[in-house]
């Protein structure tokens, strides 16, 4: 099999922290003219490119001579602030060589969450892509808390991913791709050269995070396959400093580790759904449940839930687990907290009577309802 970024029309490839400023040493311009001039390679074949760019914080660290990264969110925030003007500046620059125009782009997991705002990005986006313009993400660092941020960038690349619905996401990382064990520590470790994106296994083998400088580990990169996967995009994991790795990618070569989207793509909507907005609560299921939800494609009904956890209003997300802890599913609640807690394990009849009135008899339609 040839490397999917062959016949992708649209990409987004994100670069790491660590790569981008040589661990943490400031912005490493001669890689990033490198990898512009391969992206620009890419966008003579006809492909649109979206770079998600991290390295704002290493990069402010730099220029204000601190030693270890900050703690506190708000220094954070200001190193953030300081950093992405050197990191726009180099994009601005390496990419300028080419008669490219870039763009800066920063987004919160807010702006995705809010439907208006995702609708939003989403056409700017595209109209940058139309005109031709690199657009540079980045989390937008300076005004995001922890109840907002995305946290990684491996994870904003996937969003970005559904939110433009690119055909592949390639993340360019410091390691040779995803191994079997962490390569660092254990020399029996392999290289995967493919698998499937979204496999369980694949989250075991992955671990923690692997760097002083990114927020990001292997697992991140993981999770952000199988996110990319749900609008049925493949994802690649590759060493960004081998020699022309995204021209080469480009021509069909294999490098690294290629993840691939079996499934198939969910609907604009539910990805949104399922991706962007925070999750409120949780509901217990029963095996019954969670087997009518799972292989039937059903509707969420009182019924089945055994507990209800958080604190919800109607129409917030709510995670739907089963007996094993394990997450089947995701979806827009037609009830509050309060209310789902006094119908739970009741038949449809049973509603009227627990609340005196019913607004719907599903709990979570089919409709607002994303299997995971
Ligand atoms: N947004 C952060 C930065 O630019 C990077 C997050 C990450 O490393 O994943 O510094």
């Amino acid at each position: 099999m040839t490397s999917f970024v062959q016949s992708a029309s649209r990409l987004v490839v994100k670069i790491g922290s660590s790569l981008l400023t040589n661990e943490g040493r400031g912005l490493d311009i001669a890689a990033m003219r490198s990898w512009a001039s391969q992206i620009q390679g890419l966008r003579q074949q006809g492909k649109s490119v979206v770079l998600v760019s991290s390295g704002a914080v290493a990069e402010g660290m730099q220029r204000l001579g601190l030693t270890s990264r900050p703690i506190a969110l708000h220094q954070l925030q200001a190193a953030a602030a300081v950093g992405q003007m050197g990191l726009i500046q180099g994009w601005e620059s390496c990419f300028r060589e080419h008669g490219v125009h870039t763009a800066q782009v920063l987004l919160t997991r807010e702006d995705l969450a809010s439907r208006t705002r995702y609708l939003n990005a989403r056409s700017t986006l595209s109209t940058l892509l139309a005109w031709g313009v690199v657009p540079i993400i980045n989390e937008n660092d300076t005004v995001a808390t922890d109840e907002i941020r995305v946290g990684d960038n491996d994870t904003l690349g996937a969003l970005v991913t559904n939110l433009i619905e690119a055909d592949g996401l390639v993340i360019l990382t410091d390691q040779a791709g995803l191994f079997t064990a962490d390569p660092r520590k254990d020399t029996q470790a392999t290289l995967i050269t493919e698998a499937r994106a979204g496999d369980d296994t694949l989250e075991f083998m992955a671990g923690g995070a692997g760097s002083i400088v990114g927020r990001g580990g292997m697992l991140t990169k993981v999770l952000a396959a199988k996110r990319a996967a749900r609008s049925g995009a493949h994802t690649a994991i590759v060493w960004g400093r081998e020699t022309g790795v995204l021209e080469r990618l480009a021509a069909g070569e294999r490098i690294g580790t290629q993840l691939s989207a079996t499934l198939p793509a969910l609907a604009a909507r539910k990805q949104w759904l399922a991706d962007a907005l925070p999750v409120r609560g949780q509901l217990i299921l029963d095996e019954g449940a969670a087997q009518a939800l799972r292989l039937d494609r059903k509707s969420l009904l009182p019924v089945g839930v055994v507990e209800v956890r958080g604190a919800f209003e109607r129409g917030e997300l709510v995670s739907c687990i089963d007996g094993f802890g394990r997450e089947v599913a995701r979806g827009l609640i037609n009830y509050s907290a309060e209310e789902a807690q006094k119908i739970r394990g009741l038949s449809s009849e049973g509603i009227a009577e627990a609340l005196g009135f019913v607004d719907e008899a599903e709990l979570i339609h089919r409709d607002n309802l994303v299997l995971l």
